[in-house]
């Protein structure tokens, strides 16, 4: 059952126009699979979704993945999709990849390269899932029975590629990320689209380290007068904590989500 003031709250937002209700993907609206290709977006879901882009001024997602993925995975049409923390974007088929991340392409393929190589030798290849999504790559150990050593073995591997080849390092649950330098993060990502669009009310949702971008890009618009913000924070077992001290409220995992959103077509 989802808090009736919550779903009050949120409506009150989204009836504060030019509106967005922003959305991570994975952890947030689809339960963390075991490996990136496993997730999917629940129909339910999906469903809502579809009702609430015509609910709402802005409907975006903004996620880790590569932003076709992104489109992929979710589907609908007229939606914003964010990819890569903030590196490219897909809007009615259209491709805008931030220009010094493009211009890293080849760098970014030659690191991740080089770490799957130092993977296969170190013979981490079975519990290690190295993930090239064109404008950045991410390194998932989920796979491995002890997590933490795994991590310690794959962190001066990937730091080293990084380092040679002029890219840098962010973690996240389970994954360490490949990026270009270019100080983008679903923070910035997150501002540039309230700005683009004069958003005077807005929404995010996300449950990870990355995501506490995003809602403090929301603190600051509430603070600063721009506009009316909610970020709420999707709980589960393996929560970072930066997050329950970033968010303004929280739902329990991805099955609550649908229940709000759900909640949200409803007149
Ligand atoms: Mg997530």
């Amino acid at each position: 059952m989802i808090d009736h003031a919550l779903v009050e709250r949120c409506r009150e937002i989204l009836r504060t126009r030019p509106s967005a209700l922003l959305s991570d993907i994975d952890g947030t609206l689809s339960e963390i699979a075991p490996t990136p290709d496993a997730a999917f977006v629940a129909g339910e879901i999906r469903d809502s979704l579809e009702r609430l882009v015509d609910e709402v001024d802005l409907l975006g997602f903004v996620t880790g993945r590569a932003a076709n993925a992104a489109v992929a995975m979710v589907g609908v049409e007229r939606a914003v999709y964010v990819g890569n923390h903030g590196l490219e974007e897909i809007r009615n088929e259209e491709w805008t990849p931030v220009p010094e991340a493009e211009a890293a392409m080849a760098s970014m393929d030659a690191a991740l390269q080089e770490i799957q190589a130092a993977i296969d030798r170190a013979g981490l290849r079975e519990v290690t899932l190295v993930e090239h999504k064109g404008l950045s790559g991410s390194v998932h150990y989920r796979q491995a029975p002890d997590a933490a050593a795994a991590r310690s073995h794959l962190m001066p591997m990937v730091i080293a590629a990084v380092d040679r080849h002029g890219l840098r390092l962010t973690e996240g649950r389970m994954v360490l990320e490949v990026r270009p330098q270019a100080k983008v993060s679903k923070g910035t990502a997150t501002a540039r689209l309230l700005r683009d669009h004069g958003i005077r009310g807005a929404i995010f949702l996300g449950d990870d380290v990355t995501d506490v971008d995003a809602f403090r890009a929301l603190r600051e618009a509430r603070e600063s007068g721009i506009a009316e913000t909610l970020a709420i924070g999707v709980l589960g077992e393996e929560t970072p904590q930066g997050v329950v001290d970033a968010m303004d409220v929280g739902v329990r995992g991805v099955a609550e989500v649908g229940a709000l959103l759900a909640a949200l077509t409803r007149p």
